[in-house]
């Protein structure tokens, strides 16, 4: 029979690395795999694979193969089936192996205890419950073990039973004796689905799974200064462990709700208070709102729009340590709009002693002006 050249069978060139070989190789194994491929040379081209593989994975070999070719003299004679053969008569090659190798798994015990599934919960706070935090209750729905059958699936008064077929592995081995050698074939045994029991009489409540959907309420602290997009793990709360394992956690992930008038930044509070600039000239005590209630704040003389004041520890409390931030007023003056004529009287007697030349301008003349200068009229 003639045989394929190895570095084309793996479509690689013949000065490959060693990591370019086994890339290809994992690559076409993992397509011709008879438990994947089911096309009926899928097969025999898995052999060719894995054959050139065995050769140019190995320097040695490699360097003979460049060398001679399939015809290498020492090995030929002693294989018989030319070059490198297919493991040798007599040697164990077990598709199982290959097959754990690239779809991790299969053969895992399946009554080993494994963890549980980890869940995810996305709550939105109130800015203030973030600041302070909350103590609250959430509902999630989970999977819990059946109350009904204590988690086996069978009727009550029954008992799973021990699968004939695999007798209790999960597993099903069929042994090949072909030219290249003995090929053991591991797959799921088809009568328990890999559980290695069968349950005769299924339990009413779970139909045979064990389980049962449930809401499930749970009572979770919410620390004070969360932030937003933070994520709490509340340990043991998520799904059950398979096989008596631990369960998972449960991860909640945080929200929090803007507000109105208020801003964090970093443990601060940040708000803007308007003020006239009667206050902002002659000065005045404000009350301003904080997150707790209300607290005073003294307006100095000659205040400028844009100058920040501290109220001291009434900001966020900081989530790890002591204390807490601080909240910060800006102050925004604003200018008085619809005067009366009185206030106009008294402005322009304040700007007379001020030594201010003023052109008074109406709003509506402006506007008329603004008009004419863009639309042309
Ligand atoms: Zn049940
Ligand atoms: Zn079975």
């Amino acid at each position: 029979m003639s045989k394929r050249d190895y570095y084309e069978v793996l479509g690689v060139s013949r000065n490959a690395s060693a990591e370019e070989i086994r890339k290809a190789y994992r690559k076409l194994a993992r397509k011709y795999h008879p438990d994947v491929n089911k096309a009926p040379d899928a097969e025999e081209k898995f052999k060719e694979v894995k054959e050139a593989y065995e050769v140019l994975s190995d320097p040695q070999k490699r360097s003979n193969y460049d060398r001679f070719g399939h015809a290498d003299p020492g090995e030929a004679a002693g294989a018989g089936s030319g070059f490198g053969g297919f493991g040798g008569a007599g040697a164990d090659f077990s598709f199982g192996d290959i097959f754990d190798m690239f779809f991790g798994g299969g053969r895992r015990n399946p009554h080993a205890p494994r963890q549980g599934a980890d869940l995810e919960f996305h709550m939105e706070l109130e800015f203030k419950d973030a600041v302070f935090g909350k103590e609250t209750d959430i509902y999630i729905p989970r999977t819990e073990t059946c109350s009904t059958c204590g988690g086996n699936g069978a009727k009550p008064g029954t008992q799973p039973e021990r699968c004939p077929l695999c007798r209790g592995t999960g597993q099903a081995e069929t042994v090949q004796n072909t030219p290249f050698g003995r090929i053991v074939n591991r797959r799921i045994c088809q009568q328990c689905g890999g559980q290695g029991r069968i349950i005769r009489e299924k339990c009413p409540t779970c139909g045979g799974s064990g389980k049962q959907k449930r809401r499930r309420k749970i009572h979770i602290k919410i620390p004070p200064g969360i932030h937003d997009g933070a994520q709490l793990r509340v340990s043991g709360e998520g799904e059950p462990g398979i096989n008596g394992g631990p369960p998972g956690d449960l991860y909640i992930h945080i929200r929090v709700k803007p507000h109105e008038f208020f801003r964090r930044e970093g443990d601060d509070i940040v708000c803007v208070l308007p003020i006239t600039f009667v206050q902002a000239a002659l000065g005045d005590e404000v009350v301003v709102p904080t997150l707790d209630g209300r607290a005073k704040l003294k307006i100095p003389a000659g205040t400028q729009t844009g100058t920040e004041f501290r109220l001291r520890g009434k900001g966020v409390p900081r989530l790890r340590g002591y204390g807490q931030g601080d909240q910060r007023v800006k102050v925004r003056v604003v200018t008085p709009t619809r005067l009366s004529e009185k206030q106009k009287e008294v402005l322009r007697e304040f700007g007379r002693l001020s030594g201010d030349y003023i052109r008074e301008q109406s709003e509506e003349t402006f506007f008329n002006k603004m008009k004419k200068a863009f639309m042309g009229e």
